[in-house]
């Protein structure tokens, strides 16, 4: 199966679905991780080389797992909702030929992250259009579009939940790698992690999972709801 994740920044993929793409590529799914922004805004320093700091962090997650990372580059700041960039998420889905996609809930708090959802479910329709000026074929499948969780889980009940306590470890591995955005000022390249304990991202992630996990009765989890539409609905299970 391949399967394509596409969170709006670097890092947003690690919090909230993070142990179900490690999950997906343990079963031996193709999994690409794509990010939209470029990350340039945060931390502070030259925007450029932190955009390509930005850049190799992403890549160095995906690797954690095996999965491919897809870089869009829209600049921080700048994502709207326009045809250019509706044409960039149709390119990546036809390239990638997913068998679902993985993206943030429609109403969620940043309109980054709003802008990503949109973004995706149009674009997957436009995706399967016989005549779309594209350098890739049509891509017709049926494919679900999931959305992960919230920000903080805020007003979103999971209607289905993926058992992450057994891949936890590599969940934090891919976190860890966007060691820039764990900068309290400026890019430091001789910063050094806070321990988990002291980390204010890990007990996020730790909060979160943990709670989705007892919603579920294991350890550790991740919640997703689906966009439920024409050519989205299949009768089997999409999530690991
Ligand atoms: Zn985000």
């Amino acid at each position: 199966m391949n399967v394509l994740a596409i969170g709006a920044h670097g890092d947003d993929l690690e919090a909230f679905c993070g142990g179900t793409l490690a999950r997906y590529a343990q079963n031996g799914d193709k999994v690409f991780m794509c990010v939209v922004t470029d990350g340039r805004g945060r931390p502070a320093g030259n925007p450029d080389e932190i955009a390509a700091i930005r850049k190799a962090e992403a890549a160095s997650s995906a690797a954690v797992i095996g999965a491919e990372a897809i870089w869009m580059a829209v600049p921080d700041g700048g994502l709207w909702f326009d045809e250019p960039t509706r044409h960039l998420f149709i390119e990546v889905i036809r390239e990638t030929k997913p068998d679902v996609i993985i993206t943030h809930p429609p109403d969620d708090y940043h309109p980054d992250h709003k802008t990503t959802s949109r973004l995706v479910m149009d674009a997957a329709q436009i995706a399967r259009t016989a005549n779309y000026p594209s350098r890739f074929a049509p891509h017709r499948e049926i494919v679900p579009v999931v959305f992960m969780d919230a920000e903080r889980g805020i007003d979103f009940i999971p209607q289905e939940y993926v058992d992450i306590s057994g891949v936890w470890e590599q969940k934090l591995t891919m976190l860890a790698q966007h060691r820039s955005q764990f900068m309290p000022g400026a890019y430091d390249p001789n910063f050094v992690m806070p321990p988990r304990e002291h980390n204010p991202f890990f007990r996020y992630v730790d909060v979160m999972s943990g709670f989705r996990g007892l919603s579920a009765n294991v350890m550790y989890a991740e919640g997703f709801r689906f966009w439920l539409a024409a050519n989205r609905i299949v009768t089997r299970r999409v999530l690991p």
